[in-house]
């Protein structure tokens, strides 16, 4: 018997679960809240760990497809001192395949392929148990039953409450992302600063890290400990006037290199993203018809894994779905297993930024050369 089965999220952990299902010839819907693919701006650009995203790739049958678009060079890394010295500059070798980079888009095409999402289905509440099945209420009011839903509808999923109280806590670190366009014609001497990959510049419980994606755009992100209201203390800042921020933030970074703050100065429009999490050892009681994948599950610190467990989450669930075994069983295995991975990388990750937006910029230092090849 085919199982009816509904992923309620379009990020990367449900279109890689679609996409490995399909690859199996089992049925899936795919409800995304979105209007169409290109509804916002994607985001900026994400390293694939030949271990967990490209693993996961590779049960889809996307990895030659992948290796074609990503971008090995991006590896590179750069962290400068605050008055503009290179500490330490970072090269892949020329045939280094352990984590390449693509632009979220790009990953989110290649995953849509064939998939027939359903856009602008927006849902407000999965109820676990009914006569027929697991019920997903929408928010244009309509109702549909399945015999699985599964969660993967990011950091404020609706589908969470189905089996879990825990609610995203404020880690007390906040960004803010802007982007450069056309860098290497309209800011070479940025260019330059920023090399072929990442560029990040550590101070006191402060940082400002610059990445490539392709076609010459960069996302820049300014990240600071500040409570959550930070900005309704600084003179009622609209983050919206893109003038007001770039005269305002670079002064949160007073006496930095000027190159280095010109990387907000010349900014376009301006995100605030204050980072939450799950608590680390985030699991529940198991809920039959009902799980979670990705930042629905365990939210993180944004250090590199994110996209990558919610990849490896949408892979490994969808190959115990699809088997010949028993649903239910198949969802309580892959959730043991799901747990202790993201346990492990959750604490990893806290540890992390306390280190990268720390009294002591010298603990972000010591961080880099711990964790990077030489
Ligand atoms: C600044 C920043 C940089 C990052 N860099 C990296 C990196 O380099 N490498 C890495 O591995 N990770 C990175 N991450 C983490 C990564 O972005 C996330 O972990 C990853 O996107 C999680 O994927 P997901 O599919 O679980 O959730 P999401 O990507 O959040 O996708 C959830 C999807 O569900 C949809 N949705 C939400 N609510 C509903 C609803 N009610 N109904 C229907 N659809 C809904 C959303 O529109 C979205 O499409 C970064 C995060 C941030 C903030």
């Amino acid at each position: 018997m085919r199982h009816r089965i509904a992923v309620i999220g379009g990020g990367p952990a449900g279109l890689t679960f679609a996409r490995v299902l399909h690859r199996h010839d089992h049925p899936v819907t795919v409800f995304e809240r979105d209007p169409a693919p290109d509804a916002r701006p994607p985001g900026g650009t994400l390293d694939l760990h030949e271990n967990l995203g490209q693993r996961a790739l590779g049960k889809a049958g996307l990895l030659a497809e992948f290796q074609a678009l990503s971008r090995p060079e991006g590896q590179a890394m750069r962290i400068l001192d605050t008055d503009g010295t290179v500490l330490r500059d970072w090269k892949p070798r020329p045939d280094d395949r352990a984590n390449p980079e693509i632009d979220r888009g790009q990953l989110r095409d290649l995953l849509l392929g064939p998939l027939d999402v359903q856009w602008g289905r927006k849902v407000t509440e999965v109820v676990p148990v009914t006569r027929d099945g697991v019920l997903v209420n929408f928010a244009d009011g309509r109702q549909e039953t399945f015999d699985l839903v599964v969660g993967a509808d990011g950091a404020w999923s609706r589908v969470r409450p189905a089996v879990s109280s825990a609610t995203p806590q404020y880690t007390g670190v906040t960004l803010v992302e802007t982007s450069l366009d056309d860098v290497d014609t309209r800011h070479p001497g940025l260019a330059r600063l920023i090399g072929d990959g990442s560029m990040a510049v550590y101070g006191v419980n402060r940082a400002l890290v610059a990445q490539r994606n392709s076609g010459g755009h960069v996302k820049v992100y300014a990240q600071f400990r500040a409570p959550l209201d930070w900005h309704t203390h600084l003179d009622g800042l609209d983050l919206a006037d893109a003038e007001a921020v770039r005269s305002s933030v670079p002064a949160l970074f007073d006496g930095w290199a000027a190159p280095v703050l010109d990387l907000l100065r010349r900014g376009t429009a301006f995100v605030r993203r204050p980072l939450h999490v799950l608590p680390v050892s985030h699991t529940w009681a198991h809920v039959p018809g009902v799980t979670l994948l990705g930042d629905a599950a365990h939210l993180m610190p944004p250090l590199g894994v994110g996209a990558n467990l919610a990849m490896v989450d949408g892979a490994e669930l969808a190959e115990s779905v699809a088997g010949p075994g028993d649903l239910d069983e198949g969802v309580r295995a892959f959730e043991e297993q799901m747990w202790a991975r993201a346990g492990r990388w959750a604490k990893i990750t806290a540890a992390g930024l306390e280190r990268l937006v720390s009294p002591d910029p010298a603990q972000a230092l010591a961080l880099f050369d711990e964790v990077q090849p030489s």
